[in-house]
């Protein structure tokens, strides 16, 4: 379903990826792991060209884009594809809630108004938040902020949902009500690529795990080949933090 072919990206002449392949098919779950700077976001951002990779070749649900000859048409049909949750939120501050969640809903996939906001209020309901439609982000926890970035993904019915670190800016005490609403995504079967330091969560939630240093894919497998069997010394440095 999506399908990375030697991905490179430069900024300079600082280049942070390498050359990545990867695939993943349908319902998968993926967790990228790996160090500070290594290049995960990155990748992240390239998926759905935020960052434009500098070469390479990106295809998801049969669409494709040939990163060095990209067509506008092609990035633009790519970026319907993917729906990102970033690090820090990135809600609308004058928006509330159910505003946020209704702006992907009627501006990008022009759907009307009244429907729009009966399916947000479904989806801020789904994530716990069915009794904080009309606050404002800065009346909201970092958590429950989260929660609504994540309905707001939902909202635009995507293929595949990216995580980017999607708990790495909350408190710890409110880390598990995030985990939890993905978990339960995740039980649905939507495609999901989360970039995490949570190792706990990646080894449960993911079928698949990715480790990434200094821009390549240095060892891939299932959570219990990485976790229990690494088989690079990379790989066995980078867990050890986490033990
Ligand atoms: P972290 O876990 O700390 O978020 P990461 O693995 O996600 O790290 P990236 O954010 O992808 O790493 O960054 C990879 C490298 O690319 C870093 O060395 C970073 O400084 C560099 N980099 C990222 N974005 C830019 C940019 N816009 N301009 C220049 N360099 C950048």
């Amino acid at each position: 379903m999506i399908k990375l072919t030697q991905i490179r990206k430069s900024y300079g002449r600082h280049q942070v990826l390498k050359g990545i392949d990867l695939s993943v098919e349908q319902g998968e779950v993926v967790a990228i792991l790996g160090p500070s700077g290594s290049g995960k976001t990155t990748l992240l951002r390239c998926m759905n060209y935020l960052e434009r990779p500098s070469e390479g070749e990106i295809t998801i649900d049969g669409f494709t884009v040939n990163c060095k000859r990209p067509r506008k048409s092609d990035i633009h049909a790519l970026r319907k594809k993917s729906a990102m949750v970033f690090q820090q939120y990135n809600l609308f501050r004058h928006k509330t809630a159910l505003e946020n969640v209704m702006e992907g809903l009627v501006i990008v996939q022009k759907v009307p108004k009244e429907q729009a906001r009966k399916q947000s209020i479904e989806l801020l309901e789904k994530v716990g938040l069915g009794n904080k439609l009309d606050s404002y982000p800065s009346q909201l926890s970092g958590g429950q902020q989260q929660r609504v970035g994540i309905a707001r993904a939902l909202a635009l019915n995507p293929k595949v949902i990216l995580f980017d670190e999607p708990t790495s800016s909350l408190d710890p005490e409110l880390v598990g009500e995030v985990l939890a609403v993905i978990r339960k995504i995740a039980k649905e079967g939507i495609t999901m690529i989360i970039v995490t330091h949570e190792m706990g969560f990646a080894q449960e939630v993911a079928g698949h795990v990715i480790f990434i240093d200094d821009g390549t894919i240095v060892e891939s497998g299932t959570p219990d080949e990485l976790f229990n069997s690494p088989k690079e010394e990379r790989t066995k440095q980078f867990l050890k933090r986490f033990t």
